[in-house]
This record gives structure tokens, sequence and C-alpha cells, in this order.
């Protein structure tokens, strides 16, 4: 049997393989590398493709988010609630601003925050509400935006995972006063690099995030506020947009292969497939699957031993991580998760035959492990 990453980029690099070269070396040739035409065409073309007003692309996932909130002017002592089961890159990004992260629990079968939760945290000091759209999946968006709406609070969303997801139709990114994105190379938008982008349709947070991206000036040398320097290369930009033209055929596709992996190991007792919501689109960032806590540790190394790539996202919720011990905080549902999921190999072009490989090694090792035939 072949040895399976969890991602493969290869695939995607070999069919785009000229049309990358080009991309690349215009840039080479155009001797701009720093906010030219390419950033400003791959924020056009995004803006347009999300249906949103403003794109500003930023050096991360992590600075989209931060650039964000500074953007909103929420800084030292205001609160923010999020999702404690998500990359620690959330949280963080609201302590860079000086604003404390109020974690609240999910929801078992989404993985995304408990809207209905949200409500008993709310304080005087609460200016937003962060949730993420994991694995690459919407957030309960209706609920969340009652609220926000019911209490004033501004709806960020943390779209990493989640490019071309959509919710009622409507791309994921776009419903709050900002989305951001990151184009890290294994997100469903991925560069070559580190990049990231936020989104909004308010033009005061557009023109603060673009000034906060450098430097804090409007003008060059005109420096206004202490910023950032958060710039996407050009590079990565013309990267971007080739790919940025297969986004949806290539989420089809994620979607294509989180659906044969449902048919082949939705029948298999104990393992918890993922659900999808309804109203949304789900991009299957990653295809995470969950197995009673005893049972996960050793299916997961065995996946290993027989070279299939598994990771466990994310193995500590935030409210757990070293840095928030001190909190001494609870929630329940987020450390069930996090003692329980794990995801398989997925990328566009993930073949049927592999996908089977996966499904019967998995088999195989339940079957051991239960000592079931
Ligand atoms: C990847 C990720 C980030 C951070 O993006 P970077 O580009 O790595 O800085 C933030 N939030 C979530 C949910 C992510 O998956």
């Amino acid at each position: 049997m072949s040895a399976i990453p969890i991602f493969d980029p290869q695939p995607e690099i070999d069919l785009l393989w000229e049309e990358l070269n080009d991309a690349i070396q215009g840039v080479l040739r155009s001797g701009l590398f720093i906010m030219g035409t390419q950033v400003a065409a791959f924020e056009r073309e995004a803006a347009a493709y999300l249906g949103v007003k403003h794109a500003i692309a930023v050096n991360s996932g992590t600075d989209a988010l931060v650039i964000a909130l500074r953007a909103l002017g929420i800084g030292p002592g205001d609160e923010v609630i999020t999702s404690p089961f998500t990359f620690f890159a959330t949280a963080e990004a609201i302590e860079q601003v000086g604003a404390i992260p109020v974690f609240v629990d999910i929801e078992d079968r989404y993985y995304t925050i408990d809207a209905g939760s949200i409500e008993a945290v709310i304080t005087p000091r609460t200016k937003a509400i962060l949730p993420v759209h994991l694995y690459g999946q919407a957030a309960d968006l209706d609920a969340i935006q009652q609220v926000a709406q019911r209490y004033g609070l501004y709806l960020v969303e943390d779209a990493a995972q989640s490019f071309g997801g959509e919710y009622q139709g409507v791309k994921l990114g776009t419903f709050g006063e900002a989305g951001c994105f990151s184009f890290f190379p294994t997100k469903n938008l991925g560069g070559y690099g580190d990049g990231g982008m936020l989104v909004t349709n308010d033009d005061r947070v557009a023109e603060l995030a673009a000034m906060l991206r450098v430097h804090g000036s409007r003008q060059k040398y005109r420096n206004e506020c202490v910023g950032y320097n958060s710039r996407l290369d050009e590079i990565q930009a013309a990267i971007l947009r080739v790919k940025l033209k297969r986004i949806d055929e290539w989420n089809d596709l994620r979607r294509e292969a989180a659906h044969r992996y449902h048919e082949l190991l939705s029948t298999i007792g104990g393992l918890i497939v993922p659900s999808e919501r309804e109203c949304g689109k789900h991009v299957f960032h990653q295809y995470t699957v969950r197995l009673p806590e005893d049972r996960r540790d050793a299916v997961t190394k065995g996946l290993r031993q027989h070279g299939i790539g598994t990771m466990i996202y994310y193995p500590i919720p935030v409210h757990q991580l070293p840095v928030y011990k001190h909190l001494g905080i609870t929630l329940p549902v987020a450390e069930a998760c996090a003692r329980e999921v794990f995801s398989l190999p997925l990328w566009p072009h993930l073949s049927a035959q592999l996908q089977s490989e996966v499904a019967v090694c998995l088999r195989r090792l339940l079957a051991t492990e239960t000592g079931s035939p």
C-alpha cells in the first residue's frame, strides 16, 4: 500500500505548472515585488468573487484578524467572544490588540461556536463576536447575527479555513463587519508562502485596514498611527490569482471526496462522520471524524504505522493551552472533541482509489481494536 499524506500539494502544482511559472516570471520581469499590480488585481478579483466591497490583502490570516480588530477600534479592556475549538491564532489576535478573549463552548454536531451560549457571557465590555468557520463549515450565523444585533456587537468572522464556503447562498467572511482569510499553503485557497486577507463592506474599516497594513500611513512617509508591516507580496498575489480561478471547481472536488468518504465510512459502528449544515456549503478544508477517546489514539497510531497521514485539529482546546491554564475554565464539548477528533487525507485531486485504501485500513484497525473480525 502506498503512503498517503494528509495533504498533497503536488497534483495541483503539476496541473498549474505552466501558468504558475508564467505568473511568477511575470512578477520577476515587472520588477515590482511589493504592493504592485498583482496585489491590487487579486484584491479586486477576490472581492468580486466573494461579493464584498473591499478586500485588503495582508501577510497572514493572523494579521488579517489583528488588523480587522484594530480597524474596528477594539483594544485594551474590550472583550471578544470566540470559540475555544480553533487554531490558537484566533485568540492570539484578540490578545495582540490588547483585548480579552472570552471562550464559549461549541456545538457537538458542527464544531462551531454554540450561539445559544453567547448571551450568558456578554458584559458591558463585550465588543465583538468572533466565530470560526471550522474545517470549512459555517458557524450558526443566523443565531450569531441575532445576538450581535440585539447587543450592538461587531461580528468578525474567522474564515481562514473556509474560502468559498457559503451560508444560505452567501459567501462566508461577508456577513460581519469584517471577515478574515488565510492563504497558508494548506488552506482551501493556499499560496506557496504566508498570506492573508480581510474583507469588509464598510468603507471606513477598509480605509483603516489599508492604512494599518503599511505602518499606519495613507500617504508614504506621513504616518498617522502605529500600524504594521503586513503586506501580501506580489509573487504570492500572482500565484493566488491563478488559484482563485479554480476555487469553485476545487472546493467541489473536496466536497465530492468528502461525500465518497461518507459512503465508505458512515456505516462503521462508533465512528462519527462530519455533519453538514443544510443551509450551508461546507468546503471541507478538513475531513474530520470522531471516535471515543480510548479508541482514537490507537487508531491514529495504526493509521500512521500504515503510512496514512492523520492529524488532530486540535489536540488541546484553546482555553486549556498552557497560556490559558490559569483561567481554570471548563468547556465540556470542546474538551471532548479535542479528545475524540482526527482528520483524514483530503485534497481536491485525491483519488477514489486512495480513499478506499484509507477506508479499508480504518475498518481493519477498528475491527482488530474491538476484537471483532
Ligand atoms: C490558519 C488559521 C489562522 C491563521 O492563519 P495564518 O495565515 O497561519 O496566520 C487563523 N484561524 C484559523 C481558524 C486558522 O485555521
